[in-house]
């Protein structure tokens, strides 16, 4: 018989963790200790210092490994605290240039925390392939992706962002955390090392903060764990439990999610009142083809733009069925307002740069009945515009 091997959603609950080999358990034991018992003076058992290696986290790190096809694993007390570690396999003087519309915690990072420690950066528009050339000086050692970015969707294509990398043999990241493995593997794609806020559609129940890092080359995971041990910030055995729980339904929560917001996206593009609305799902999105040969699908965020503030702020009001809140990627949907919510770290100028407009909101669309949202949305877009026109 040939081998069969099985499929990703197949995967993400027969894999290594299917059951604990001590007892059988078909959950992953939630292993608390902070130390562990040593054998003798001159033999060390696997486990030493749960900072080090705690098999709860391994199984978790093992997991994402194996999804994003790569050989190693980390995890981390959240998404920034995975980001922050990866950028320290910088050293002063070294440039990295950034994807301009990137995660607000990122930018804060690279421009407040890494700019005082020699680390230098360029923000360019990574769709925009020349702009990623004509920034690289001879101390680039990092391109930055995040695809599709956040909040407007961008997409950067990766094969083209890795040629150049490989051509100045600087190091490669995406932010994969719109996409999952699910839908997206930048390691398959040349890239070095993916990352994730798996606080978002990983674990996908808004209910626990934590942060992923794989890599494919074993050296490059070597240092990476290094630094995950030197820096300490890695994710507790609760919350190791919480992604591991939310993996399972990755792929039904990402079908769902995403077939709704393919709809919410159509009805938002029709409407009459929206100006804008950014999706990697419509076929006039600027790079849909890109998006289309890199990623299986469009995923479950999106984000749109009202014709005015006022519209805006009454819409807001009167939208009842999402969350209006921070975060992303969870089973309920969440409204944000990334001006003042993800990207108030960016000043107001920078903003306008990126184009995050004052009436640009951030749907992520979860599992309700998409009618049910549509009906809330057209329902308070109505509202709204009938209470400007009485005002007059
Ligand atoms: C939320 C998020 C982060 C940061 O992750 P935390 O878990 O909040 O630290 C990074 N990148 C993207 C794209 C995010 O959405």
């Amino acid at each position: 018989m040939t081998k069969h091997d099985y499929s990703f959603e197949t995967q993400l609950l027969h894999n290594k963790h299917k059951f604990d080999p001590s007892t059988g358990a078909v959950s992953v034991p939630v292993q608390y200790a902070s130390t562990f018992h040593q054998p003798s003076v001159d033999t060390f058992g696997k486990f030493d210092y749960s900072r080090s290696l705690n098999p709860t986290r391994e199984a978790l790190e093992d997991i994402i490994a194996e999804m994003e096809g790569g050989t190693r694993g980390l995890a981390f007390s959240s998404g920034m605290a995975a980001i922050s570690t990866a950028f320290l396999l910088l050293s002063q003087g070294d440039h990295v240039v950034v994807t301009e519309d990137v995660y607000g915690g990122t930018f804060r990072m690279v421009t407040q925390v890494l700019s005082r420690f020699g680390i230098e950066h360029t923000f360019v528009d990574m769709t925009n392939l020349e702009e990623v050339r004509a920034a690289i000086q001879p101390n680039t050692k990092l391109l930055y992706m995040e695809t599709p970015s956040n909040p407007l969707m961008k997409v950067t294509d990766i094969e083209a962002v890795v040629a150049i990398a490989k051509e100045i043999g600087a190091l490669t990241f995406v932010d994969n955390t719109f996409m999952t493995p699910y839908l997206q593997r930048p390691l398959d794609l040349g890239v070095d090392v993916v990352l994730h806020s798996a606080t978002k559609f990983l674990g996908g129940h808004s209910d626990t903060l934590s942060g992923l890092a794989v890599v494919k080359d074993e050296e490059l995971g070597n240092r990476l764990y290094t630094l995950q041990n030197s820096f300490g910030a890695v994710l507790g055995v609760q919350d190791a439990w919480l992604v591991m729980r939310g993996i399972k339904t990755l792929s039904v929560r990402m079908n769902q999610s995403q077939e709704n917001a393919k709809q919410i996206a159509a009805f938002l593009k029709d409407h009459p009142l929206v100006q804008k609305v950014h999706f990697p799902g419509l076929e006039d999105h600027p790079q849909y083809e890109i998006h289309s040969r890199q990623a299986k699908g469009p995923g479950a965020v999106l984000s749109f733009e009202l014709e005015n503030e006022e519209l805006f702020k009454a819409f807001v009001e009167n939208v009842k069925l999402p969350v209006f809140a921070v975060s992303l990627g969870g089973v309920e949907s969440i409204l944000s307002y990334p001006a003042k919510m993800s990207h108030a770290a960016m000043p107001e100028g920078e903003r306008q740069k990126r184009g995050i407009s004052n009436t640009l909101l951030r749907l992520s669309v979860g599992l309700e009945s998409v009618e049910d949202i549509i009906h809330d949305f057209s329902a308070a877009l109505e509202v709204a515009s009938n209470t400007l026109l009485k005002k007059g």
